[in-house]
């Protein structure tokens, strides 16, 4: 043995053939660590310090290659000073660039994933096998940031910066087909014969079949573009990303900007332009919340983890075949759930089951699924109108109409008719779960499982865990939302439990804005620009103004001191007006199908006639106050719901405001958000819009906190 490390072994393989083998002590991956990056440098020294060395070959002997830098280190090492962040970068860059200066033919053999810096060092070596399991790529720009070792220097002048920029850019993992075609690695064979192609090429290239050198130089070199080229291929590409991400994802930018601007440097002074651009996305608010979101992930699977182990469930029911329970229907067929559908007439069942077809034969015709494949989810999908196939079922989701009384009446039906392990859940959006469970002989085995619209597009599955509801039910929940692609955050029960609680007071400053004179349209832009997919006025014709009104009562019941208004909202003059949204064509804005047959949104101005009445004489508010009036009883209202425990964690709240209603991104969440401005400010402006009411009002918490300048993350 050459060198034994903790992340690294090198062992000499055949005559003077070394192997660099990656495998990370205790972990069930291989990431780059500090650990892997001291083992890297002092191995690469061990090799440097051999005589006869013919070639090496790097390689790994976990599933993955190595799946990339280790994010859990980000937050620590971006909290250091820019020019310490260019320095760090360019220390770990010197050891990779040793990797790629060592005087004999070298050459990556990925076995499995190699992504951001793990494939960064595959790019080092002269030459890359990959397996056909295998893929690769550079995802960094998914977090703010973009490749900092060497990725932007070293694949332009690899594949070409057209295709570097797509790369870097759209972020995909690349099949090994694609990495081959395009040039990012040599050869691409079956798993078993990885190691020996790579030694074979080792071979190849000592025996001057191939020129390792010439390989190396066009590697170190300049990019081989004309100034004309330069600027068509940079120019173009930044043009097209900016508009793409609005302005509010710089690093894809920021990545092509320094592509051009070390496309005339040799490496050294490239990787160090290229740090230089990455210190800079690193200490942004942006990469700061993208990498907090990846965090939070991470602990919510941990969260899942460590609940009571429970069986997968084998077979599921919904009842009711409306817009959820067909599309709770779809999802888990489609994730190999099978479930019966439920309804009381056959002709909702027939609308559900068409819902399902029309989306399976949209992935037939876009080529993400096999037509026979899409038959068997379907035939996963078994419609019923009576009970009598529930007798093994062991988990029931029920998505009937939003009427307490109806739904007490269909959980205590179907209750009796189930076994006694049979876990019912409710899909309400608004009801109580404690209310719910009031007429039940097994609470314990009931609690909420809220999706959300449509089930298929939105990644948040609200699991709502009742006064005697038990941790066993909680947990086969929580697996069967997994199961069916969904991120399951728990809460506990209250009205509109997490995220319409949120909501609601949101849509509550909206409305007081156009009680004041605002404009919803230039609201609309304007939290648009600010990151939502959608502003409020058009997202309540999304959601539907009768349900948004009704649950719009709940929560005012519910919170009356700062939910129930004492003013007519424009929302209630619509819904009078029978304007109810997307679902019959006129909301704030009327819908037309546009030439392929969708929804699309136009100005009716018909509107500003029927909301006069509620609404002050238009007036011209900043797009500050917009955004102020609008996102600080969001904020304050899910600090509540963290200091009230309905949700445990911090980081549980934003990933619901995330994927339950689009919170940006970028922006984290409303506690990151908080904390990005730190909460003396935030109650500083809270404090200017005090008048308006208890919404608007933080929590003395909020106010103790801020004196102690303490933050929700760390
Ligand atoms: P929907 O009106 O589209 O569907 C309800 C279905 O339930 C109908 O097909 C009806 O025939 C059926 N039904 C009525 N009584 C039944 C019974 N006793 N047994 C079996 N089926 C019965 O309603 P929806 O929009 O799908 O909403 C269903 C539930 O999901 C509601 O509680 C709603 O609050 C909740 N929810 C709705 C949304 C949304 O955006 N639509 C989002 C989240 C949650």
């Amino acid at each position: 043995m050459i060198y034994e490390g903790k992340a690294i072994t090198v062992k000499e393989i055949e005559g003077g053939i070394l192997q660099l083998n990656f495998d990370l002590e205790g972990e069930s991956v291989n990431k780059f660590n500090r650990q892997t990056i001291e083992d890297l440098k002092a191995a690469v020294e061990a090799i440097q310090g051999q005589n006869g060395v013919k070639g090496l070959v790097l390689s790994s002997s976990k599933d993955v290659f190595i799946v990339g830098a280790d994010i859990t280190e980000f937050t620590d090492t971006f909290k250091l000073p820019e020019e310490e962040l260019v320095a760090a970068n360019i220390e770990v860059n010197k050891i990779f660039s040793s990797v790629e200066d060592l005087p004999f033919p070298t050459v990556a053999a990925i076995n499995g994933i190699a992504l951001g810096g793990g494939f960064e060092i595959c790019l080092t070596c002269d030459y890359r096998v990959m397996s056909e399991k295998a893929k690769v790529g550079l995802p960094e720009v998914k977090l703010g940031i973009y490749p900092g070792w060497g990725g932007t220097v070293r694949l332009p002048r690899l594949i070409g910066a057209d295709n570097a920029i797509e790369w870097i850019a759209a972020t995909k993992e690349k099949k090994a087909a694609v990495a081959l075609k395009e040039g990012a690695v040599d050869a691409v064979v079956a798993p078993e014969k990885l190691l020996d192609a790579a030694v074979d090429l080792v071979k190849r290239a000592c025996e001057g079949e191939i020129d390792y050198k010439a390989r190396r130089e066009e590697k170190t070199g300049k990019l081989k573009l004309n100034p004309m080229e330069s600027m068509m291929v940079f120019e173009t590409a930044k043009g097209f990303i900016a508009g793409q991400t609005k302005g509010q994802y710089p690093a894809p930018i920021e990545a092509i900007k320094a592509m051009q601007k070390h496309a005339g440097m040799t490496r050294d002074k490239a990787l160090e332009v290229e740090a230089k651009g990455f210190a800079k996305m690193a200490k942004t608010s942006i990469a700061e919340s993208l990498i907090g979101l990846f965090l939070n992930d991470q602990l919510l699977k941990k969260k899942a983890k460590e609940m009571p182990k429970t069986e997968p469930v084998k077979k599921a029911a919904v009842l009711g075949a409306g817009i959820m329970g067909g599309g709770i229907a779809y999802q888990s067929a489609l994730k190999g759930t099978p479930i019966i559908m439920k309804d009381i007439n056959q002709a909702g069942i027939d609308l559900g089951l068409s819902e399902a077809n029309k989306l399976l034969a949209k992935r037939v015709e876009k080529g993400r699924m096999k037509p026979d494949a899409a038959g068997k989810v379907l035939n996963n999908i078994i419609p019923a109108l009576t009970y009598s196939e529930f007798g093994d079922v062991d988990v029931i989701v029920e998505a009937v109409v939003e009427n307490p009384k109806v739904k007490k009446a269909v959980l205590a039906e179907v209750e009796g008719l189930v076994s006694e392990d049979t876990i019912i859940t409710s899909n309400t959006s608004t009801i109580s779960i404690d209310l719910l469970a009031e007429g039940l002989k097994r609470p314990e085995n009931f609690l909420g499982m809220h999706f959300f619209n449509p089930v298929h597009m939105m990644p948040l599955v609200e699991i709502i865990r009742g006064k005697k509801t038990s941790d066993e039910a909680v947990a086969k929940v929580v697996a069967y939302a997994q199961a069916m692609g969904k991120t399951p955050v728990v809460v506990n029960d209250c009205p509109g439990f997490l995220v319409n609680r949120v909501l609601f007071p949101y849509f509550g400053g909206f409305a007081g804005l156009l009680r004041d004179g605002a404009n919803f349209q230039k609201v609309d832009k304007v939290m648009e620009k600010f990151g939502w997919p959608m502003g409020p006025a058009y997202l309540l014709d999304v959601v539907g103004m009768d349900t948004a009104v009704h649950a719009n009562e709940v929560m005012a019941e519910g919170f009356p001191d700062r939910m129930k208004a004492d003013y007519k909202s424009a929302m209630q003059v619509l819904f009078e007006n029978d304007r109810y949204g997307q679902k019959n064509d006129k909301g704030f804005y009327a819908y037309e199908l546009d030439r392929k047959g969708k929804q699309k949104k136009v100005v009716d101005e018909s509107v500003y006639g029927l909301i006069k009445d509620v609404v002050a004489d238009e007036k011209d508010f900043s797009d500050e106050e917009i955004i102020e009036r609008v996102m600080v009883p969001m904020c304050i209202e899910t600090v509540r719901c963290l200091e009230e425990g309905i949700v445990e964690d911090p980081a549980e709240a934003d990933m619901g405001l995330i994927f339950g209603i689009g919170f940006p991104p970028f922006r984290g969440g409303a506690l990151r958000y908080i904390d990005s401005m730190g909460l003396d400010k935030f109650c500083e402006i809270a404090d200017k819009y005090a008048d308006l009411g208890k919404l608007y009002h933080p929590t003395e918490k909020m106010r103790d906190m801020a004196k102690k300048g303490e933050k929700y993350f760390g």
